[in-house]
C-alpha cells in the first residue's frame, strides 16, 4: 500500500467537546501528522488552553468573550494567537485548513460551518443541527468551492460507506438505526417523571448533553431523517428508522434488486471521524475491533410513535420544507435547555417543538421562500426561539 493522501492542515471547531476530543484522541492515536490552524470551544477556557498547548495550533478561539483574558494567560508566550466571540469563530473556519472537523453543537454551529464550505474545505460533519437548518445551500456551497461535506454522524458514515452514488437511483429505502436511547423500556410515566440525570444516562455513549436528551426523545433521530433526506437526496417516505440497543450496525442501504449493505462497528465515534479524515482512503490505527462473537444477539424493532412523537415532529417539517426544519430545530434546543434547568418536564419537549412548528405554521415558515436560504434560516430560528420560549413560559407554573 502507498502512502495515504491525507489532509495536513486541520481545524477542529468544538474542540472541547465529546466529538472534538475524540478528533484529536484519534489524531494522537494514528499518528498521523498534522498541522493543526484552529480550535475553537464555547466556554472551556481551560480545556481549550490544554489542547492547544498540545497541538500548537495558529489560533485558539473561545466563543464566550468573558473567557478571553483567562485563555491569554494560559497561552502566554506560546506563541499562539487567541480570540474570543461567535465571529471570530466564524472566521478561523474560513482559515486555510485542507480539512475542518465541524463539532460545534446546535445553531451555533451552521455561520462556522458555511465559513469552512465557502473556503473550499473538507468539511468532517457533525453538527447535525447546520445540515437542518440549511441543508441544501450548505451542500451547494461546499460543492461550488471545490470541498466537500463527509457525514461524521455514524448513520451517515455508514450510509456514506455503502451508497455507490453511481447507483443512487437504485435505492430503494435508506435504514437508519438507533439505540432507542434510555427510554426504550420506559413506561409513557416513567418518561414524564424523568429527571435531567436520568435522561442524560445515554446507554453506549458518553456525548455532549444536548445530543443526549435528544437521543432521549428521539429527536436526534428525527434531525437525522432530515439530516439524510439532504445528504442522500432522499424523499422522506423511503427513510426509515429502526430501534437496535446494539448499536453494531449503523445504518443500512437497500437496493431495488433485494440487496441490503449495512456497515458494522464498534459503539465509537472515532471509526466514523477516521472515515472522514482519509477518505476516499482508509486510515490504519489501534481501532477497536468488532467481535461478533462476544457482541451478541442483534435485535431490532419498530420505534414506538406514542412514546417517541419527536420522530414525526421531524418527518412532518421535513415534509412541509420551506423553514420547518429551522424552526423545529431552534424550539427542540429551546425546549431541550428548559428541559436541563428543570423548568419543562421531559415529555414537555416534543410539545414544546409541535406547538411552536404549529404557531410558525401559521405565519407562513413552511412557504417556501426567494431569499437567500442561509440568511432566511437565521430569521426562522430566531423567531422560533422566540415562540418557543413562549410557550415554555406558559408550561411553568407562575
Ligand atoms: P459537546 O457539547 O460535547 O461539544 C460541543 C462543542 O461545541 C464544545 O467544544 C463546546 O465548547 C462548543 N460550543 C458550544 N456552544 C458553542 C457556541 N455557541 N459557539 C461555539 N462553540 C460552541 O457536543 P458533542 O456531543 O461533541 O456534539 C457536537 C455535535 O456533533 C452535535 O451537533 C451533535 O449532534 C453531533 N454528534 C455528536 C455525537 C457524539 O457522539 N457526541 C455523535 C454524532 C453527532
Ligand atoms: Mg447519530
Amino acid at each position: 500500500m502507498g502512502p495515504l493522501n491525507l489532509p495536513r492542515k486541520v481545524s477542529v471547531l468544538g474542540s472541547t467537546g465529546s466529538i472534538g476530543m475524540s478528533t484529536l484522541d484519534l489524531f494522537t492515536q494514528a499518528k498521523v501528522d498534522v498541522e493543526v490552524v484552529a480550535l475553537t470551544a464555547g466556554r472551556n477556557v481551560a480545556r481549550l488552553a490544554e489542547q492547544a498547548l498540545r497541538w500548537r495550533p495558529q489560533i485558539a478561539v473561545i466563543e464566550d468573550e468573558d473567557g478571553l483574558a483567562e485563555l491569554r494567560e494560559r497561552l502566554k508566550g506560546s506563541g499562539i494567537r487567541t480570540a474570543a466571540g461567535a465571529a471570530a469563530v466564524r472566521d478561523v473556519a474560513a482559515a486555510d485548513a485542507q480539512w475542518v472537523m465541524s463539532a460545534i453543537v446546535g445553531f451555533a454551529g451552521l455561520a462556522p460551518t458555511l465559513a469552512a464550505a465557502r473556503a473550499g474545505a473538507v468539511i468532517a460533519l457533525a453538527n447535525k443541527e447546520s445540515l437542518v437548518c440549511a441543508g441544501p445551500s450548505l451542500l451547494r456551497t461546499a460543492k461550488l468551492a471545490g470541498g466537500a461535506v463527509v457525514p461524521v454522524d455514524s448513520e451517515h458514515s455508514a450510509i456514506f460507506q455503502v451508497l455507490d452514488p453511481a447507483i443512487a437511483e437504485s435505492v430503494s429505502r435508506l435504514i437508519l438505526t438507533s439505540s432507542g436511547g434510555p427510554f426504550r423500556n420506559a413506561t409513557r410515566d416513567e418518561m414524564a417523571a424523568a429527571t435531567p440525570e436520568r435522561a442524560l444516562a445515554h446507554p453506549n455513549f458518553s456525548m455532549g448533553a444536548k445530543i443526549s436528551i435528544d437521543s432521549a426523545t428521539m429527536m436526534n433521530k428525527g434531525l437525522e431523517v432530515i439530516e439524510a433526506a439532504y445528504l442522500f437526496s432522499m424523499p422522506p417516505e423511503r427513510i426509515e428508522v429502526l430501534v437496535h440497543p446494539q448499536q453494531i450496525i449503523h445504518s443500512l442501504v437497500e437496493y431495488a434488486d433485494g440487496s441490503t449493505l449495512a456497515q458494522l462497528g464498534p459503539p465509537d465515534m472515532r471509526p466514523p471521524i477516521a472515515c472522514a479524515f482519509a477518505w476516499p482512503d482508509r486510515l490504519a490505527w489501534p481501532a477497536p475491533k468488532l467481535d461478533l462473537v462476544t457482541a451478541g444477539p442483534l435485535t431490532f424493532q419498530h420505534p414506538d410513535p406514542q412514546k417517541f412523537p419527536a420522530l414525526s415532529i421531524a418527518k412532518h417539517a421535513l415534509a412541509a420544507g420551506g423553514g420547518a426544519p429551522a424552526a423545529m430545530n431552534a424550539a427542540n434546543e429551546r425546549a431541550v435547555s428548559a428541559f436541563l434547568d428543570r423548568r419543562i418536564g421531559f415529555l414537555d419537549i416534543p410539545n414544546v417543538v409541535a406547538e411552536t412548528l404549529e404557531r410558525m405554521d401559521r405565519s407562513g415558515v413552511t412557504r417556501p421562500n426567494a431569499e437567500d436560504a442561509v440568511e432566511s434560516a437565521r430569521r426562522t430560528d430566531a423567531e422560533a426561539r422566540r415562540v418557543a420560549d413562549d410557550v415554555v413560559t406558559r408550561l411553568v407554573p407562575a
